[in-house]
């Protein structure tokens, strides 16, 4: 089987993984953060975890895309400094901002999260630099034009509301608060909301298969983990504002 053969099996599985994580964190919340319990194995630090898990995706990706015939052309270069632009914060920055640094995390969530990614960065990169096409005209035309705007909007939302959670303890503190202001009057997830809405744009910027199966993906597994959320902050706090939905405001 070429390459090309395999490559749009390998999109519809990312898109299988998707529908499997979807129907799995309905009924069992992934045990990391708030949500981490005895019984998943062996456990690493949180920041360890996110290191490994995230840096796959950007190293992968790099790696991925110099191998392409299109590599030097000004479309797929904005493509991978998409991808950077949000991984490389994700892998290097995150990990060293958060305030629970050492709170354990199951080596196995970090090495679904690093199997994942591997493959994730391997398609996503496989289409911008080889299998994809883009006319010279590409980044003036209005569904890259669009696709940009969104994805630059959910990085936004997705920073903002990050920044906003990370500020929440003092040093030292591990408990948890009421985040509040910007798109936290509407939802409890904002992050979640904004990481949804940065893939949906970049699928979109893009036009591309494996970007969108991504953005499937995304939905999959952080509309369930903001229910999850959602629930636990409404038993946890008598007085979180009843008109917070968890993660589409006014709809979910
Ligand atoms: P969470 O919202 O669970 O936590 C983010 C950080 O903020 C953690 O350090 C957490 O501490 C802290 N925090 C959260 N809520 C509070 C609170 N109420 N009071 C004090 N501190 C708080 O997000 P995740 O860890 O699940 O995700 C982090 C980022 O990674 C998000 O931006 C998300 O979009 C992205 N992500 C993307 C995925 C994808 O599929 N594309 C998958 C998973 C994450 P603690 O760890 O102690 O709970």
């Amino acid at each position: 089987m070429t390459e090309a053969e395999l490559y749009p099996w390998l999109v519809r599985g990312l898109v299988g993984i998707g529908v499997v994580t979807f129907l799995v964190l309905l009924f069992v919340s992934a045990p990391y953060g708030r949500h981490e319990r005895p019984g998943w194995g062996p456990t690493i630090s949180n920041r360890v975890g996110w290191l490994f898990m995230e840096g796959v995706s950007p190293a992968v990706f790099a790696a991925v895309y110099a191998q392409g015939s299109h590599a030097g052309e000004a479309a797929p270069l904005v493509f991978l400094g998409m991808w950077q632009l949000h991984y490389l914060y994700r892998a290097f920055v995150f990990p060293f901002r958060v305030r629970s640094p050492a709170r354990p995390m199951p080596a196995l969530v970090a090495l679904l999260g690093m199997a994942f990614n591997a493959l994730n960065a391997y398609l996503n990169a496989r289409w911008v630099s080889e299998l994809g096409s883009y006319a010279a005209d590409w980044l003036t035309q209005p569904l890259f034009l669009t696709g940009a705007a969104v994805f630059v909007t959910g990085w936004a939302v997705n920073h903002h509301a990050d920044h906003v959670l990370l500020h929440l303890r003092k040093p030292g503190e591990t408990g948890y608060k009421i985040p509040r202001g910007g798109l936290y009057r509407w939802v409890t997830c904002p992050n979640y909301l904004g990481e949804l809405v940065e893939w949906c744009g970049f699928a979109l910027a893009a036009a591309s298969p494996a970007g969108a199966a991504f953005a499937w993906y995304t939905a999959a597994n952080l509309v369930p983990r903001a229910l999850t959320h959602h629930r636990w902050y409404r038993e946890k706090f008598a007085d979180y504002p009843p008109e917070r939905k968890a993660i589409l405001p006014g709809l979910l």
